[in-house]
Formats: C-alpha cells, structure tokens, sequence
C-alpha cells in the first residue's frame, strides 16, 4: 500500500460567469466557476482526505480567483454578485512569509530578516499579507531595538565598571 502524493486536480461544477477581475483588471471579462476538488489517496481506490474548494478563472488572464461560494450560486448571478465573492488569491509563500514574520518577530537578526523579506514579498499584494507582514517588521524592529539597546546599555553601565575594577 503507497501513498500517492499526487493531487488529482478535479474542476467540477463549472459555471460560466461574467466578472470584473481583481488581478488584471478587465472589465465585464468572462471566467469560469468551478469547484477544485483534491483528494489524498491511500491506494488508488482508497481516498483518505478530501476536499473542495470554490474558484473562478478568468479567461483574459487565467488568473484562479478565489471565491467564497459554490459555483451553482453563479448560475444567472449579476457581475456585481460576483465581484463581492471573488478574491485575488495569495499564492503560498507570500502568506507563509507575512505569518512567518510575525511569528518570528522576537528573534533577533533572524525576524527582522524575515519581516523585511515578507514586506518585501508582499509590497505589491493587496490585502492582509501586506498589513501583516509591515506589523511584523514594526514589532521586530521595536523588539531588536530594546534588546540590542539593552545589551549596549549593560555593556556600557555594567561591564564597563567591573573590567575598570
Ligand atoms: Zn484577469
């Protein structure tokens, strides 16, 4: 018994839809609404965990969007409709780098490098990645202040005393 670690790729559902998209900016551009469907497998006839998730492609860029219902919901759905529950996606690394800075915020040298690689990361994203990772390097950067501050400070008030002595 193997494991496959491959992820059959499965659209279904697909709906035709009307939209404006977040990524390349047409206006009234048609996409596609889907359901992805991935499935881990156990053996070829045995799935383990699956799941589904909501999409829209759109055809002028083939941008996959993300959006927050099902794809019959946009059967006959005005653009408008459509627009409030599609979202730019935020591909992996650029969410993973923007929690990363935050988590890693009261690591010296090691946070403020990630923090700055996750706003850079994300200079161009709109949304949340970009607020959280600028909040990631604001802590980090306060954090590395007092503690590098407080080691010049007892290196200067205290150690400098004891070596005189
Ligand atoms: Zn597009």
């Amino acid at each position: 018994m193997t494991l496959l670690a491959s992820l059959p790729r499965i659209e279904e559902h697909r709906v035709s839809v009307v939209f404006d998209c977040p990524k390349c900016h047409a206006a009234a551009v048609r996409g596609t609404a889907y359901n992805l469907r991935e499935t881990i497998r156990v053996s070829e006839r045995v799935p383990m965990w699956g799941w589904s998730s909501h999409w829209v492609r759109c055809s002028e860029c083939n941008a996959e969007l993300q959006a927050d219902c099902d794809p019959s919901d946009f059967k006959g759905a005005s653009p408008a409709t459509v627009n409030n529950r599609v979202h730019a996606y935020f591909s992996f690394p650029k969410r993973f780098l923007a929690i990363a800075g935050l988590a890693f915020s009261w690591a010296p040298v090691v946070g403020l490098l990630v923090a700055i690689a996750a706003v850079v990361a994300n200079l161009r994203t709109a949304g949340w990645p970009r607020v959280v990772s600028i909040i990631g390097l604001v802590l980090t950067t306060i954090y590395n202040a007092v503690v590098f501050g407080s080691i010049a400070y007892w290196t200067v008030t205290v150690a400098r005393p004891l070596a005189a002595l």
